[in-house]
């Protein structure tokens, strides 16, 4: 026998019996955005490796040791992409897209980053993410962290923590730069080897450090929030004021600086008990400098990325009994002449009823085995066709998960039954 091909590290599959989650969150999340108006944008897995070392930082973990990068056939740096944000940003610059000013998507797929894998942390994970464009006040920032609510709220995921902070504008955060290589120096022999190259590259990414030993330093390490400009001040106020009053709550939390460099002012995750170190389900903010960096027209923009895994694995610790996908119905056909009428009934019913979950035996069997299969599928009803049927024009209809009894119905007259029995409508209405 062939040696099996066992997965890479750090990647998983989703299986049919885990899908009924994910297919929740997804059709959940769509209805959310276009409650709020947001369009599907959908951009390339691999981009330009520069795209990303330019847009989310150099000292960043994701540039400095996360990307799967490679040089192809053509000799073009190529890497998968680690987040959405940069891909997003360049699709919207280079279709021209800024041109109107003002722009509200969302985006869902795989991302790629080669970290230490672990449950909650994978090296292909999925993220849904939303972007606005061209909006300079805290209305949106308000509108980006309700969007996000709203969808946990419609999840019915409860117990999460929203955490806020602002990081103001980049001249604030040049003169706090100053005062963090300043303190962060001062303790140079304690900081580890990331956080000694990042004193120098920079030393805000020192806050982001996942080493307990750093995080005790940081602990007390001056805060952002004490220095901020007067603009950025009174948009973080004005976000909070408008968070409360639409009933959100949230903390302010002066240690949040976010994993990549391209942040300005807003930022914010949510995070829960339920993961144990894998904490943050959704995190995003501002970025107003990153279009230009990237050869746009200077167009603010904000957004947020939720990690999938993260969410269905909260999803999974709720009973979802009511989402697992099965057959309403099961078709048992015995015997060769009841075959061929038995696939036409069967077409015959889903040209009729585009929704109805209909699923035929395949490959024969006795009637004792095509039972134990109708049964097995989940079906709300077994369809018997068998010689005796097809002579008589009927097909017994059995309900398999209430003491009713079979009965007959004349092949005429089948649509019409099953549509009733399962309160079918016709048409393609979204529900
Ligand atoms: P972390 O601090 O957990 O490494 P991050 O700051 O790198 O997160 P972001 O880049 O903000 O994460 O990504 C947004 C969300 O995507 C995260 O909050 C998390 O839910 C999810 N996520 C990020 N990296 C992974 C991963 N490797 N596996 C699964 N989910 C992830
Ligand atoms: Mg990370």
């Amino acid at each position: 026998m062939s040696k099996i091909i066992e997965p890479l590290r750090g990647v998983h599959d989703v299986l049919p019996a885990q899908i009924a989650a994910w297919q929740h969150l997804e059709r959940v999340a769509r209805e959310v955005f276009a409650n709020y108006g947001y369009q599907e944008f959908r951009v390339p897995l691999i981009e330009h490796t520069e795209l990303f070392k330019r847009s989310i930082g150099d000292f960043t973990d994701i540039v400095e040791k996360e990307m799967f990068s490679f040089i192809d056939q053509g000799e073009d740096h190529i890497t998968l992409r680690p987040e959405a944000t940069a891909g997003i940003v360049r699709a919207v610059i280079s279709n021209g897209l800024l041109r109107e000013g003002r722009l509200r998507i969302w985006c869902m797929g795989p991302m790629f980053r080669r970290e230490r894998p672990q449950a909650g942390r994978y090296r292909q994970f999925h993220q849904i993410d939303v972007e606005a464009f061209g909006f300079t006040g805290p209305d949106v920032d308000a509108e980006m962290i309700l969007l996000s609510a709203r969808l946990f709220k419609r999840l019915g995921l409860k117990g999460l923590k929203l955490l806020v902070n602002s990081l103001g504008t980049p001249a604030c955060r040049a003169a706090y730069r100053e005062k963090l290589a300043a303190y962060f120096g001062a303790h140079a022999a304690s900081l580890d080897e990331d956080s000694r190259r990042r004193l120098v590259g920079n030393p805000l990414r020192i806050l982001d450090s996942k080493n307990p030993d750093m995080q005790r330093i940081v602990a007390d390490a001056p805060l952002l929030l004490d220095s901020l400009d007067p603009e950025s001040r009174s948009h973080f106020e004005s976000l909070c004021a408008q968070l409360r009053s639409a009933g959100i709550e949230y903390h302010v939390d002066p240690r949040l600086v976010r994993g990549l460099d391209y942040y300005t002012r807003t930022v914010f995750e949510w995070t829960t008990d339920a993961l144990g170190s894998q904490s943050t389900v959704c995190a995003g903010g501002r970025y107003d400098g990153l279009i230009a960096q990237m050869g746009g027209v200077d167009t603010p923009g904000i957004g947020w990325a939720m990690g999938q895994e993260r969410v269905v694995m909260l999803l999974e610790k709720q009973d979802l009994p009511h989402l697992a996908a099965r057959p309403q119905v099961y078709l048992v056909m015995v015997g060769g002449p009841a075959e061929l009428p038995g696939l036409k009934l069967a077409e015959q019913l889903r040209d009729a009823w585009p929704k109805l979950a209909l699923q035929i035996n395949l490959g024969g069997g006795s009637f004792k085995t095509q039972f134990k299969r109708a049964d097995k599928s989940g079906a709300d009803y077994a369809l018997v066709l068998g010689e005796e049927e097809v002579a008589r024009g009927v097909v017994a209809v059995k309900p398999l998960r209430r003491e009713l009894a079979q009965e007959d119905c004349p092949l005429e007259r089948i649509n019409e039954r099953i549509g009733m029995l399962l309160g079918l409508k016709v048409g393609n209405d979204h529900g």
